[in-house]
C-alpha cells in the first residue's frame, strides 16, 4: 500500500509538463484582436542597413536544435538572431510586418511579445519575439514593421541570467492555440512542424 502511495505521488511529482495541461495558465495573457492591416510586406526585425536582406543578421542558434535549458530535452522552436553589425549597445526590436500585438507574456529574461498577422490569402499567423529586456507595446495595439516593440538584453544585462540572453529569440507560428508553453513544451518534429514555421525558411520566401 505504501509502495502504492509511493508510486502515485512520485507520478505526481515527476509527470512530464505538456501543451495541453500547461496551455490554460498562459490564455490570461492573451488577448482576441484582429489585425487592422493585412501583412503584405516583410522586414527583418532590427533596425539594420537594409531590413530586406538577411545577410544583416547574425544566427546563433537554427531551428530544430536540442535544448536542455528551461525543460530539459525540448526541441528550438525559433532562430537565435542578432543583428550581424548592431548600431548601438541597445538593440530595438521591430514588428516584421502589419499585425496587432496579441500576448505579452512571462517575465525577467525570457519577456515575450505575439504579434497576430493576416496574410493576403486571409490566413492568419504570428511572429513571437522572446529574451526581451524592455517592451514598448501592449496587447490590442496595432503595430507595422516601424513599430519599436521592445528592446534586447546588453551583453553586460544578461550576465545576471548565465550570460546566454542578448539575442533574440524569433518564432514564426502558424497557430497559438498553446497560447506560447509550446515554445518549451515541444518535445517532437510532429508537434514542431504542427505549430511553427522554419523562419530560415520563411524570412527566404517572404523577406525579399
Ligand atoms: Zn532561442
Amino acid at each position: 500500500m505504501k509502495t502504492l502511495l509511493f508510486i502515485f505521488l512520485s507520478m505526481l511529482l515527476f509527470e512530464t509538463p505538456t501543451i495541453e495541461k500547461d496551455r490554460d495558465r498562459w490564455k490570461p495573457y492573451y488577448t482576441n484582436v484582429a489585425p487592422a492591416k493585412t501583412a503584405d510586406q516583410w522586414f527583418l526585425p532590427f533596425d539594420v542597413a537594409n531590413r530586406k536582406k538577411t545577410i544583416n543578421i547574425k544566427i546563433i542558434s537554427i531551428f530544430g536544435d536540442h535544448r536542455d535549458s528551461y525543460v530539459k530535452g525540448h526541441i528550438h522552436t525559433a532562430i537565435d538572431i542578432n543583428p550581424a553589425q548592431p548600431k548601438s549597445k541597445l538593440v530595438g526590436v521591430y514588428a516584421m510586418a502589419n499585425g496587432v500585438v496579441c500576448s505579452v507574456h512571462l517575465g525577467e529574461n525570457q519577456r515575450t511579445v505575439v504579434v497576430k498577422h493576416k496574410l493576403p490569402n486571409g490566413q492568419t499567423m504570428f511572429t513571437s519575439y522572446k529574451h526581451l529586456k524592455e517592451i514598448y507595446v501592449s496587447n490590442g495595439q496595432q503595430v507595422d514593421q516601424n513599430t519599436k516593440l521592445a528592446r534586447l538584453f546588453t551583453p553586460q544585462e544578461s550576465k545576471k541570467y548565465g550570460g546566454d540572453y542578448h539575442h533574440l529569440h524569433l518564432e514564426i507560428r502558424k497557430k497559438f492555440d498553446d497560447y506560447g508553453c509550446a515554445s518549451w513544451l515541444t518535445f517532437n518534429k510532429l508537434q514542431l512542424n504542427e505549430r511553427f514555421y522554419n523562419p530560415q525558411k520563411f524570412m527566404k520566401e517572404y523577406v525579399k
